[in-house]
C-alpha cells in the first residue's frame, strides 16, 4: 500500500506512478485531448492563447511538449532544456546537456587520471658538431 495525496487535487489514492489520482490523470488525458484537437482546428494559435481558450495552464502545455506529444500537431513548438534553455523537440534536456551530464556521471564514477604523457617526440635534439680547425703547422 503506498497511500499519497494528488498532486493535483489532493485527494488521498493508490500511488502507483503518477504523482496524480486517477480522476485526474483522466481529466488530464482529456485536456489533452483537447489541446491536440484545437491546435488541429487553430495552427496558428500560441501557447498562451490555447492555455486561455481552453482554460489550461501553459505549465500543462508545456509538459505535453516535453512529452512530445504535441510534435505531429505543432512540430514548431519546442520544449526548453532545463540547463540551458536551448528549444529541444521533446524532454528536459538538449543533446549538447544531456551529453555533458552523461559525461559529468561517468566521471564521478571512475576519476580519471589523467595522465600528463610527456611528448619526447617533439624535441629534435640538434647536436651541432663543432669541427676544429685543425692548424696546419706549415
Ligand atoms: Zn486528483
Ligand atoms: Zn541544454
Amino acid at each position: 500500500m503506498n497511500l499519497a495525496n494528488c498532486a493535483r487535487c489532493g485527494k488521498v489514492f493508490m500511488k502507483v506512478r503518477s504523482p496524480i489520482c486517477p480522476d485526474c490523470q483522466r481529466e488530464e488525458e482529456e485536456l489533452a485531448q483537447k489541446v491536440i484537437e484545437y491546435i488541429k482546428e487553430n495552427p496558428e494559435a500560441s501557447v498562451a492563447e490555447v492555455a486561455t481558450k481552453l482554460e489550461v495552464d501553459v505549465e500543462f502545455i508545456q509538459e505535453l511538449i516535453r512529452e512530445g506529444r504535441l510534435i505531429k500537431v505543432k512540430p514548431a513548438w519546442k520544449a526548453h532544456c532545463r540547463q540551458c534553455g536551448a528549444p529541444i523537440s521533446s524532454g528536459d534536456l538538449c543533446s549538447e546537456c544531456r551529453s555533458k551530464l552523461a559525461a559529468e556521471l561517468s566521471k564521478a564514477k571512475s576519476p580519471k587520471t589523467q595522465e600528463k604523457s610527456e611528448n619526447d617526440s617533439g624535441k629534435t635534439s640538434m647536436k651541432i658538431y663543432l669541427y676544429d680547425r685543425v692548424k696546419r703547422n706549415d
